[in-house]
């Protein structure tokens, strides 16, 4: 008799891309998510029976419907019934339910995929029939075809709300807007085919404190829904199926994470400065008011970077200017004195707001976003800036403007925010001073750092944009991710560009890409100038407590030597060997 254990499936172990931090032990749930119906995928043969059952029953749901519009149809429509009966009949047709459980069983395909097959198939048949009367029947085939398909992805939908238990998530892809929705008391952390660390998806799983891995590939292939897994966000690996000594590994990885967490608190009360008291401010990314209190027990200096595009996301509707003063007000006396950066929409690319993008744009990113975006509609923007202006009056709130390429679009932003303070005056409503400050994230601005330091009181380098403009790499395509460098020669180069501008111009110079919250940069960034570092609150205790173990001048000397490095390894290479040095604990750790 074969033991039992010989069946236990194998313990697997998938690398990907960490997104966000911390490990989660809990259930897989599969979610097929935004998929064309037919889309065929490789399953497991110990998901056959799972899958059939799947579309039998989408067989019997189709068959309930058609019962049901044939009882309401009897009375009105009595002449018309024999459709109803016909597609019944197609319900029951052995060419297409059992060649699709065929298909599933002997090509180990999902029954979506399979049932996709067997419609083609079928479409072909008819297609080749020379009798007009019988050729036309296939509109049938394809009309009970829908209703399957409908009801056997809809059944897979309808699973995240009936999430019983503590989940991790494994989808293709999850947009912003579904990683917004995540249930924080079911969903312990997710992992998906796509995407790249600083994606907007990932960002938010951050800001939400979930561990996650994206950029696997094919991890929807190879999970079967309710199968344990264990995911270590830190790391990017996935185990499916664990066996007992890696799942006590973990438990124990686990604990000692959370323990650090929570040791790691000391350090909010604490000033952000280096050994030699070099005082840099260490600011919050947040992306819905709600985030405001989380970030104040991180021990944020204010906020270096509010995504109002996050604002717009969360309803059908953009949210009105009272609603916006509202979240902006909050926020300016929440932090009181630290500032409150607000930027303003920032919507396209991966932040794909349908009400708003409304044009099919074959590259989107290098699209009409952002700024462009906001200058062209106008009426939004105006709104925004209302909003802005009207909560400046009650905290030291900064404005600021994404995705800026030239001279021409900070002067159209700053005329237009004059005319609405003039507006505002008319009216009699209080407005507050207000700093102004673009985001520099593309080349054009780093190489005319120079020319708009003149026009502007800050700058707030977002790398996310800046590296994926200037490597031109996808920040969110998991085939170009080992592409994506952020200490690539040329990004280092730009970073100091950028830095010494805004030093002659005299004006503050932040970072609020991903690069700010990751303790391996901490040192570059501080020797590279940087007045203020905004990040993920969750990271800061973690980059105060290396800053304040490090000195001004070392940090200096530091990057001297990283920018004569001519390839982005040996400049890893470099920072790693200093930073293990340096910091052999927090190394060990594997915080670094
Ligand atoms: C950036 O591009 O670095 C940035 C902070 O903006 P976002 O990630 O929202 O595009
Ligand atoms: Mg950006």
């Amino acid at each position: 008799m074969a033991s039992a254990s010989a069946e236990l499936p194998q313990e697997t172990i998938l690398i990907g891309i960490g997104a966000s931090p911390g490990v989660a032990i809990a259930r897989s749930h599969l979610l097929n998510r935004d998929r064309v119906g037919g889309i065929e995928r490789r399953i497991l043969p110990a998901e056959v029976d799972a899958e059939i059952a799947g579309f039998q029953a989408a067989v019997a749901r189709s068959r309930a419907q058609l019962l049901e519009v044939k009882e309401q149809a009897a009375d009105h429509h009595a002449e018309h019934l024999y459709i109803i009966d016909t597609h019944l009949l197609i319900l029951e047709d052995q060419l297409l339910i059992n060649a699709t459980v065929d298909l599933i069983r002997a090509e180990l395909l999902n029954a979506e995929g399979a049932l996709g097959r067997t419609l083609r198939r079928l479409r072909q048949v008819f297609d080749s029939i020379s009798d007009e009367y019988l050729r036309e029947r296939r509109s049938d085939i394809d009309s009970v075809g829908d209703r399957l398909m409908r009801n056997l992805l809809g059944e897979v939908r309808e699973n995240l709300e009936a999430l019983s238990g503590q989940a991790i998530i494994v989808a293709h892809d999850l947009s912003p807007a579904d990683t917004m929705q995540l249930d924080r008391g079911k969903v312990v952390g997710f992992v998906t085919d796509v995407g790249g660390r600083t994606s907007h998806t990932a960002i938010l799983a951050r800001s939400l404190v979930i561990p996650a891995v994206v950029g696997l590939e094919n991890v929807t292939t190879q999970v079967a829904s309710g199968a344990p897994m264990i995911i270590d966000g830190t790391t990017g690996t996935v185990i499916l199926n664990p066996s007992p000594e890696t799942f006590r590994d973990y438990l124990a990885r686990k604990q000692r994470y959370d323990y650090l967490e929570r040791e790691l608190l000391v350090y909010q009360t604490l000033p952000a400065e280096t050994e030699d008291g070099h005082v840099v401010a260490l600011r919050g990314n947040v992306e819905l008011p709600a985030d405001i209190a989380t970030a104040r027990s991180h021990g944020v200096e204010g906020i270096g970077l509010f995504r109002t595009e996050f604002l717009f996301m969360a309803a059908s509707e953009p949210p009105s200017e009272e609603e916006q003063y509202l979240a902006y007000r909050t926020a300016a006396e929440a932090m009181a004195p630290h500032p409150v950066t607000i930027r303003t929409l920032d919507v396209g690319g991966d932040k794909f707001v349908p009400e708003l993008n409304l044009l099919d744009e074959a590259n989107p990113v290098m699209g009409l976003r952002a700024v462009r975006f906001s200058l062209k509609e106008g009426v939004l923007f105006r709104t925004q800036l209302r909003a802005i202006l009207r909560a400046a009056a009650h905290g030291n709130v900064r404005v600021m403007f994404p995705m800026i390429s030239g001279v021409a679009e900070i002067r159209a932003c700053r005329n237009l925010l004059e005319k609405v303070r003039q507006e505002l005056a008319a009216e009699g409503v209080p407005t507050g001073p207000l700093a102004v400050g673009i985001m520099v994230e593309t080349p054009a601005a780093v190489l005319i750092a120079d020319i708009m330091a003149r026009e502007v009181d800050f700058f707030s380098v977002g790398t996310n944009d800046l590296i994926q403009y200037c490597l031109a790499i996808d920040r969110g395509n998991e085939h170009v991710a080992y592409l994506y460098e952020p200490l690539h020669p040329a990004v280092l180069r730009a970073l100091q560009r950028v830095c010494s501008a805004a030093r002659d111009a005299g004006i503050e110079v932040s970072i609020c890409g991903e690069m700010a919250g990751e303790q391996l940069y901490s040192l570059v960034l501080i020797g590279l100038g940087f007045s203020e570092l905004s990040m993920n609150p969750a990271s800061i205790p973690r980059v105060k407590r290396l800053m304040r173990q490090a000195t001004l001048d070392s940090a200096r000397r530091l990057v001297e030597r990283l920018l004569t490095l001519p390839t982005a390894a040996e400049v890893v290479a470099e920072l790693e060997a200093e930073m293990r040095r340096r910091f052999p604990q927090i190394f060990d750790e594997g915080q670094i």
